[in-house]
C-alpha cells in the first residue's frame, strides 16, 4: 500500500529568478501526483508542522528567526533565500513530512480502503524546499527546516525506537547527520560525492557519544554509475539496515547523482534510481518495516519527473512502468516550458531524455566499500 502525500502549495516558495531549486519542480511533482491520483493511489493533503514539531530539530531562536520571514525576500546564506510565503511553505514540507510517517504508522485520520491491513506501507512525500542541509540553528543549501529529521524526531515522539535515514541525494546531509550525531535511536546513512559541497560527509565521521556507529557516511568519487552505487547498497547499505532492524525506515530521496543533473559530477540513470528504491522496497518489504520516501534534490525537470514517476511504480510493485513514466515526461515540459503563468525560458530540460545508461562498476564503487568497511566493521561486524 503506497500513499502520496503533494500539495500546489510547494509552488509558492519562490528562490530569486535562475536559482536551481525553482518553482517548476513543484509543477513536475504536482504532475506525477495528478498522474497517479488518477489511477487510484491515495494522495493525501498536508498540514503544516506545529512549533513543537519544528523545535524537536530546531532551535526557538532559528523558528523566530524563519517567522520573521513572513512576507519577505531575505538572503539566509550563499545559495537559501525566502519569499512571501517561504515561512509557511516550509512549515508545510515538514508537515508533509510527519503525515507520511503518521500514514505508514497508523494510517489515522485517513480514509485509506484498506486502513486496518497489516501489511507494511510506503509514502512518498512530494515536497520543496528540501531539508537535509538545515541544521538545528541555520539555513543552508536550499534547505530551510529539516524534514526528514522533523520526521524522524516525530516518529521517535511517537513511541519507534529505532528509526533508519538513507539519503541518496547526491549531496551530503550534513544537517540531518548533526541532529542526531549523539543519539543511537537513529541511524543516518549517507551516499554523497566526495570531496563535495557541503564538504562533510568522510568516511570518519561516525557519530560521537552514545551514537558513535550510528552515522554511516559512504563518500563516493566523482563520476559513480549505477553499478557503484548497487554495489555500495549491496555490500554496505542493506546489510546496516537489516542488522539496525528499524521501525521506520525515511529515505531523503534526491534525484540529483543523475549524469544530467546541472550541480553535481555522478552518472546515474532514472533506471539506476528505479533500482535503488527497488532494493529498499524489498527490504522494507521483508523486514515488515514501513517507509516514508521524502524528495531533497534533483534539479534536470524531467528527470526529477521520471525518476518520481519510477519510483511511485516501484512502490506500487508495477512492472509496466514503461507505460507510465511516458505519460508523466509528457507532462513535465508541457507545464514547464509552453504558455501560460508557469511558463519558463527553453532550457536543456526540454531537450529529449536520452540516457547513455553506464550500468556497470566502476572502480568508484569498489574504492568506497572498502573504505567504509575498513571504518566501520568494528560497528557492524557483518559487514
Ligand atoms: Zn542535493
Amino acid at each position: 500500500m503506497l500513499v502520496l502525500v503533494s500539495s500546489d502549495r510547494f509552488a509558492d516558495h519562490l528562490p530569486p529568478p535562475g536559482h536551481p531549486e525553482r518553482v517548476a519542480r513543484a509543477h513536475v511533482m504536482q504532475a506525477v501526483s495528478d498522474h497517479w491520483a488518477s489511477r487510484g493511489v491515495p494522495v493525501l493533503a498536508p498540514r503544516p508542522a506545529t512549533a513543537a514539531e519544528l523545535l524537536r530539530v530546531h532551535t526557538p531562536a532559528y523558528l523566530d528567526r524563519i517567522a520573521a520571514t513572513a512576507g519577505r525576500a531575505v538572503k539566509l546564506d550563499a545559495d537559501t533565500f525566502t519569499s512571501r510565503d517561504t515561512a509557511e511553505v516550509a512549515a508545510l514540507a515538514a508537515g508533509a513530512s510527519i503525515v507520511g510517517v503518521d500514514a505508514v504508522l497508523d494510517r489515522a485520520g485517513t480514509t485509506l480502503p484498506d486502513a486496518g491491513h497489516p501489511d507494511v506501507s510506503f509514502a512518498l512525500v512530494l515536497v520543496r524546499p528540501p531539508g537535509h542541509h538545515a541544521e538545528a540553528a541555520r539555513a543552508m543549501g536550499f534547505c530551510i527546516y529539516n524534514n526528514v529529521a522533523v520526521a524522524a524526531a516525530h516518529a521517535l515522539a511517537r513511541g519507534c525506537a529505532r528509526v533508519a535515514i538513507v539519503d541518496y541525494d547526491v549531496h551530503h546531509g550534513n544537517g540531518t547527520e548533526r541532529i542526531f550525531y549523539t543519539d543511537r535511536r537513529v541511524l543516518f546513512i549517507s551516499t554523497h560525492q566526495f570531496p563535495f559541497y557541503p564538504g562533510t560527509g568522510a568516511a570518519e565521521e561516525t557519530g560521537a557519544a552514545g551514537g558513535e556507529g550510528f552515522t554511516v557516511n559512504v563518500p563516493i568519487e566523482a563520476g559513480a554509475t549505477d553499478g557503484d552505487y548497487l554495489l555500495v547498497f549491496d555490500r554496505v547499505i542493506l546489510p546496516v539496515l537489516r542488522a539496525f532492524q528499524p521501525d521506520l525506515l525515511l529515505v531523503s530521496a534526491g534525484f540529483d547523482a543523475h549524469m544530467r543533473d546541472p550541480l553535481a559530477g555522478m552518472r546515474m540513470s532514472v533506471a539506476g534510481f528505479n533500482d535503488l528504491g527497488r532494493r529498499l522496497y524489498a527490504l522494507a518489504s521483508v523486514a515488515r518495516c514501513p517507509a516514508v520516501f521524502i524528495t531533497e534534490g534533483g534539479y534536470h525537470l524531467k528527470v526529477l519527473g521520471a525518476c518520481l514517476d519510477g519510483l511511485v511504480g516501484v512502490l506500487l510493485d508495477r512492472r509496466d512502468k514503461a507505460t507510465t513514466s511516458s505519460a508523466v515526461a509528457k507532462a513535465v515540459p508541457a507545464r514547464v516550458s509552453g504558455k501560460g503563468p508557469d511558463a519558463e525560458p527553453l532550457t536543456p530540460d526540454d531537450l529529449p531524455l536520452s540516457e547513455e545508461v553506464v550500468a556497470g562498476p566502476s572502480r568508484r564503487g569498489a574504492a568506497a566499500v572498502q573504505l567504509v568497511r575498513a571504518v566501520q566493521q568494528r560497528y557492524w561486524p557483518g559487514l
